[in-house]
């Protein structure tokens, strides 16, 4: 028997497996890619939203399981509702985290823990994400500085990054549910 082989037969039932689990039909993916162009953070993402369902698809299970872009994954269902084929991709996001914490997986902790910190803050000041405000932090906090200073240049000749973090209606709202969560917090913490 090959490697290769080996492998399949390994990953096989891998896709069946993670439809089961998260209610979602994997297998209904075209890979248009609205997921991806709607996730607002693709830009951090090691792969495309898009492109872990295409793995998922192939069971290709290690590298569906060994990426950031389950980690960095906010939940925010923006690609949900993009789908035309339906699928739940953030409930597919979330059992891949599941199924990557059953297996010993982890993150590289200190980075997707900093750039949870960050995107949090970002959300919390301007009630939306601010993503070239995110990435300098984000480099500056991890001190790869100049991280993406090759891919933000295009991004932003090609006006995809937003330069301002302009507020979004609800963003007292958003910053009250934080404050609230600090409260808690600070409350839960004295005991
Ligand atoms: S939007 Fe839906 S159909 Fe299109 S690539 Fe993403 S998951 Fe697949
Ligand atoms: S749920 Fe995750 S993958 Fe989908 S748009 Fe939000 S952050 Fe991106």
């Amino acid at each position: 028997m090959t490697n290769l082989s080996a492998v399949k037969r390994k990953n096989q039932g891998f896709k069946e497996k993670i439809e089961a689990e998260s209610g979602q039909s994997v297998t209904s993916c075209y890979q248009c890619g609205k997921c991806t162009g709607g996730c607002p953070l693709s830009f951090a993402m090691d792969y495309a939203p898009r492109q872990i369902v295409r793995m998922v698809q192939l069971n290709m299970k290690d590298r569906a399981l060994n990426n950031s872009t389950i980690w960095l994954c906010a939940t925010c269902s923006t690609c949900t509702a993009r789908c035309p084929r339906e699928v739940d991709l953030a409930a597919v996001m979330d059992t891949l985290r599941i199924e990557a914490r059953h297996q010993g997986i982890k993150p590289k902790e200190k980075d997707v823990a900093l750039f949870h910190d960050i995107f949090l803050n970002s959300v919390k000041k301007s009630g939306r994400v601010f993503e070239m405000g995110m990435t300098v932090a984000y480099n500056m906090k991890s001190g790869n500085l100049m991280q993406d200073a090759e891919l933000g240049l295009p991004m932003f000749v090609k006006n995809k990054l937003n330069l301002t973090p302009d507020k979004i209606k609800g963003a007292k709202e958003v910053k009250k549910i934080f404050d609230k969560v600090k409260e808690i917090e600070k409350v839960e913490g004295g005991h």
